[in-house]
């Protein structure tokens, strides 16, 4: 069945046996389950466990080597380096950046992703062909995904000129959000970095996505510079920072100080629990106010071999990184998965298992939310606008 007008006996969150009623790819009611014979119309779930679909923060789905062999990694010492690494690789693959991506979406689909926003790389050599590749993807694949697009200097904005016009006109041309990368660490001008990116910000009248990865005092000057930036403009909550680093790794004063100042201009911050690099205190941004959601970024590609898209997985990741064990923080880094980078994306109230909501849900052979994130649960029913995509 396809498209089930109802789904019966699932499990909510709170342990609460249920059915749902489903109409024009929305959540219709919630009532508590009961006994009735199966009918054709409905998906018995059999108690499996029923969540909002995952929403991935944070990828790049025109790097993604996907649709080839696997590709040996290209180690780089710097970003610099590795930046140039990828340039070589990419160019001469034998699949297009279109086809690539489509298998990446479809992947992720299958793992529960109803949304996700991926970065393109926008840059003197690409141009806005990477973008018109993705927006071309988006389009082919409305039905499953809903995809935002950040517009990406992968090189730099100032390092390779005649960028920051083409950010201008990338979301001028549909990209969703600027972006930005280390203003110091590969600009080497914070001011002039931050000024373009704002200034397409605020004459486009879209949300910012920065990739940052400068370390230490340095990342958080960068970091309370952008809050203060985001005040300034009235983005407030429309802003993000992914990696931030160096909130990881600097003394308790300079955390205080950088926590606060992007809580109170509502600055949300990603993590993909970055593997050996410092990684923001997700329960200590959490409680000062800060919202920390997650994403894939990289999911094999030149920056990465590793990866496969699945959110529940990177909430495992994440947890186990942080060494967050009782059953509220497990529900917190799914909740990363989920309910967070909804906000951050600001999906609003189409988001999320309510009346109202659209229907775009993914049952998960488990019976809580701490069990299948601990497990990794594997056993997947995806359900797209009401629509079932299919069982893993
Ligand atoms: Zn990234």
């Amino acid at each position: 069945m396809t498209q089930p007008r109802s789904l019966t006996n699932a499990r909510l969150a709170d342990g609460r046996l249920v059915d749902i009623d489903l109409l024009d790819g929305r959540i219709a009611a919630i009532s508590p389950a009961t006994s009735a014979p199966e009918a054709q119309d409905r998906l018995d779930l059999c108690g499996r466990l029923l969540v909002p679909g995952f929403v991935d923060g944070h990828i790049h789905l025109d790097k993604t080597l996907l649709g080839l062999p696997f590709q040996p990694h290209r180690p780089g010492d710097s970003i610099a380096e590795r930046i140039a690494a990828e340039k070589a690789l990419l160019r001469h693959l034998p699949i297009s950046v279109e086809a690539r991506a489509h298998v990446l979406v479809a992947q992720v689909s299958r793992f529960g992703t109803i949304a996700l926003r991926s970065h393109v790389d926008i840059d003197t050599d690409y141009g806005l062909s990477n973008l018109h590749a993705l927006l071309s993807v988006r389009e082919a694949v409305r039905d499953v995904m809903d995809i935002q697009i950040v517009a990406f200097p992968q090189n730099g904005i100032l390092r390779d000129a005649g960028t920051a016009e083409l950010l201008d006109e990338a979301v001028a041309t549909g990209a969703d959000l600027v972006g930005g990368l280390d203003p110091a660490g590969i600009d080497g001008d914070i001011t002039a970095h931050l000024d373009i990116v704002f200034g397409i910000a605020e004459r486009r009248g879209v949300g910012i996505d920065i990739h940052l990865h400068d370390p230490g005092a340095l990342g958080c000057f960068e970091l309370r510079d952008i809050a203060s930036r985001t005040m300034a403009s009235g983005l407030q909550g429309r802003v993000a920072v992914a990696h931030a680093f160096a909130l990881g790794e600097v003394e308790p004063a300079v955390f205080g100080a950088t926590a606060e100042a992007l809580a109170r201009a509502e600055v949300a911050i990603m993590t993909n629990e970055p593997g050996a690099a410092p990684m923001p205190p997700v329960g200590r941004l959490r409680d000062a106010g800060v919202l920390v959601f997650a994403g894939s970024d990289n999911i094999r590609d030149a920056w990465s071999p590793y990866g496969n898209g699945d959110m529940l997985e990177r909430a495992m990741l994440i947890g186990y990184r942080q060494g967050m064990m009782a059953d509220s923080d497990l529900c917190h880094t799914f909740a990363m998965a989920t309910a967070l980078p909804a906000r951050a994306l600001g999906l609003g109230t189409d988001y999320g298992l309510a009346p109202g909501a659209r229907a775009d849900l993914v049952a998960l052979d488990a019976g809580s939310v701490p069990e299948a994130v601990a497990g990794r649960s594997g056993g997947r029913i995806v359900i797209k606008r009401g629509r079932v995509l299919g069982h893993r």
